[in-house]
């Protein structure tokens, strides 16, 4: 072998060597790429389960759905326990307000309110008693994560709203053909009477809607699970009209604080009954 072969030999086993480092290393690459790409599409995978599992459970908007997706994808281990954290357990108002307990001539009633983001809302009404704003999102934060469609239909209503509200339910009950001596009577069981009704406080609010059809709901039974653990309670139950003055609605629920709320469901009272027996 001549001296200028040896050197092709050489030159040609050291191409052969280099070619198979080089294809050793795309097939390495190639190799991480997919085992990495494998784990993303198992994690859109399963966001497309919840996805579909929320669009089938309440077919909420598909803009609802969407965020539902993008916070269950965000919060999904930590949401729960961090809003519920957050909640101090003691933080109670019981102020009672019913048909015998009007608020004050002289109550503040635009005094501690504040403004529900829009991604709450269904209905035109938008204002929350302050202090209690932070439970109630946290309660809708966790439902709306757990697929739930909810939101809020009635909150805070002014004096002139309660007002408007109670003068048509009268005008309701009189066309129905109840005698105009007991319309106001009649209509006052359904809506209560300007500075009588707890969403003049802020501290209550219709869920959804204002339709006994809410009962049969998944939001309805979602709340009968978990209010309690945001401090709410369903306020006016069927077995109970005689002591509320008001018949059963499933939508209202008013805030009482957490650690009551588990109180008064456990003891299975109202909260007239619950104020009494605390005396
Ligand atoms: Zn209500």
């Amino acid at each position: 072998m001549t001296r200028r072969e040896k050197a092709i030999l050489k030159r040609n086993i050291f191409l052969a060597v280099c070619a198979v480092i080089i294809i050793a290393v795309i097939a390495l690459i190639v190799y991480i790429i997919s085992v990495v790409g494998s784990d993303n599409n198992t994690e859109s995978s399963s966001q497309q389960v919840t996805s579909s599992e929320i669009n089938s459970s309440e077919a909420p908007s598909s803009s609802e759905a969407l965020s539902s997706v993008e916070s269950s994808a965000s919060n999904a281990t930590s949401s729960k326990e961090n809003t519920k954290h957050k909640l101090d357990p003691d933080y109670k108002n019981l102020m009672l307000v019913n048909g015998w307990n009007p608020l004050p001539k002289d109550y503040d009633y635009e005094g501690n309110l504040t403004t529900i983001p829009k991604k709450y809302i269904k209905g035109s009404l938008t204002q929350i008693d302050k202090d209690i704003w932070p439970y109630l999102k946290a309660m809708l934060d966790d439902a709306k994560a757990e697929g739930i469609d909810i939101g809020v239909w009635s909150p805070y209503r002014s004096y002139a709203t309660q007002k408007w509200l109670f003068e048509k339910q009268v005008k309701k009950q009189i066309a129905n053909g109840v005698p105009e001596s007991e319309a106001e009577d009649k209509a006052a069981t359904i809506v209560a009477r300007p500075g009588t009704s707890e969403h003049n406080t802020g501290l209550a609010l219709d869920i959804n809607c204002a339709n006994h059809s809410f009962a049969k709901t998944k939001a309805f039974k979602w709340l009968q699970e978990n209010a309690e653990d945001y401090g709410f309670i369903m306020r006016y139950a069927e077995e109970k009209q005689e002591k509320t003055g008001v018949i059963y609605e499933s939508w209202h629920w008013r805030f009482v604080g957490i650690n009551v709320a588990h109180e008064i469901n456990d003891l299975g009272m109202c909260l007239e009954e619950y104020i009494e027996y605390k005396k």
